[in-house]
């Protein structure tokens, strides 16, 4: 990586990390009139975040195929693919261990009192896994493209991989087509990034105007629970794994890193921020065919900050409505929170929607959710760019590991 790409992207950290200060000072002023906020200051930040969503599905899509169908052999996507997925599982299960046990020690539900006239929260049906499952597969591609679900393009850009790896030399021209593509995508994603630094202020201001002290005071414990967890998930367990299984300096990592976390922060959105994931990628010198593969899979079913929030959320609820919950309780929740994950998307607000499942898993109201809906954005900022570093974490430790990347076929730049 050259000098001046890694000096261009420290001065872009710093502008996002300029624009989100402004946007928290103004948001800060405009308390008393969020309408000024969210009338005239949102807009920007939706044009950034529809700039974004508009290269995801060709992104997404070009860039699996050309990862999966970049691999030598199909022995060897098993391996990377199998290494990814005991990753994945294994961060996540201890990612709600950690919040899990915070959320005991530090009581979280204490001193919280049940307003129950307030209770009117319409519980959504959290689809039921095996449905998820089932839905997984496409039964017409394009129809999967077309309405954007993300768990149904991976499936399909993974097989049509498999077939272009299995015929070959055949398969190249294919190959070079939607190499192009996912390269021109990389492309945009960089002249959007330009304008990162106002949409990032566009998303922050309406999140601070709306969200005074009067909504944030009451649920400050549950709140500071969840970041502490958060912090404690990405300075252990991620810091280990990049230090001791990468062998790459955290700092390094977490500076290369933070234009990702900060855009996940702000768009509270793994599938949207998964454009920067793969800039942030690059500058970790992971090889291309890696990122492809890892990263938006990672975006769609690797979600430790998800499972932090279901898990400690569930504990909150339990306590707040003075139900205990045994170790056989909270080991299934460990169980339901990690399976909860996998299936939320990547969008705003999804992880509360599969909170349900984990409520239901060991018997809490559903309603409960109501008591924690009224800062989901908040908690939905941190739960998003903690997803988003697990899966940048994971692609490196894929890219460390597998020494031979230099036979994989794409030209890793
Ligand atoms: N917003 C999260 C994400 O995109 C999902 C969630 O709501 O937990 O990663």
């Amino acid at each position: 990586m050259s000098e001046t790409k890694e000096r261009g992207s420290m001065t872009l950290a710093i502008r996002i990390l300029i624009g989100m200060v402004i946007g928290i000072i103004v948001g800060y002023f405009l308390q008393g009139t969020p309408e000024i906020a969210t009338t005239y200051i949102a807009p920007l930040g939706t044009i950034f975040l529809n700039l974004i969503k508009m290269i995801i599905v060709p992104m997404v899509f070009s860039s699996l195929v050309v990862g999966v169908a970049g691999m030598e052999d199909v022995t060897k996507l098993g391996r990377i693919g199998a290494k990814t997925f005991i990753y994945f599982f294994f961060t996540t299960a201890i990612a709600i261990v950690i919040g899990l046990l915070l959320g005991n020690i530090l009581n979280v539900g204490g001193g919280f009192t049940l307003d129950t006239a307030g209770l009117a929260y319409e519980a959504k049906e959290a689809p039921p896994f095996i449905q998820t499952m089932i839905n997984i597969i496409p039964s017409n591609p394009l129809n999967a493209i077309v309405s954007g679900d993300m768990l149904q393009i991976i499936v399909f850009a993974l097989i049509f991989g498999i077939g272009l790896l299995i015929i070959g030399e055949k398969g190249q021209i294919v190959f070079q087509i939607f190499d192009s593509i996912a390269e021109a995508m990389y492309a945009i994603t960089a002249g959007i990034m330009k304008l990162a630094p106002i949409g990032i202020f566009g998303l922050m201001t309406p999140v601070i105007a709306q969200n005074g002290p009067a909504v944030l005071l009451p649920l400050m414990k549950l709140i500071g629970v969840i970041y502490l967890a958060s912090i404690v998930h990405i300075v252990v367990i991620y810091g280990a794994s990049v230090k001791f299984l990468s062998k790459v300096s955290p700092i390094e990592f977490g500076k290369k890193a933070f234009t990702a976390w900060a855009t996940a922060f702000t768009t509270s959105s793994s599938s949207g921020t998964l454009p920067v994931t793969m800039q942030s990628a690059e500058t970790l010198d992971i090889p291309q065919p890696i990122a492809s593969f890892v990263l938006p899979l990672g975006a769609t079913i690797n979600m430790d900050g998800t499972a932090i929030y279901q898990g400690v959320c569930a504990l909150f609820i339990a306590q707040v409505y003075g139900l205990n919950l045994d170790l056989g309780q909270q080991m299934t929740i460990v169980l339901t929170a990690t399976l909860a994950s996998v299936g939320t998307a990547g969008v705003p607000g999804a992880g509360m929607i599969m909170l349900a499942m984990v409520l239901q898993g060991v018997g809490l109201p559903v309603e409960g959710i109501a008591l924690v809906a009224g800062v989901d954005r908040i908690l939905d900022m941190i739960r998003t760019s903690l997803n988003v570093l697990g899966d940048l974490s994971c692609a490196l430790y894929i890219s460390r590991t597998e020494s031979n990347i230099d036979s994989l076929k794409t030209d890793t730049k």
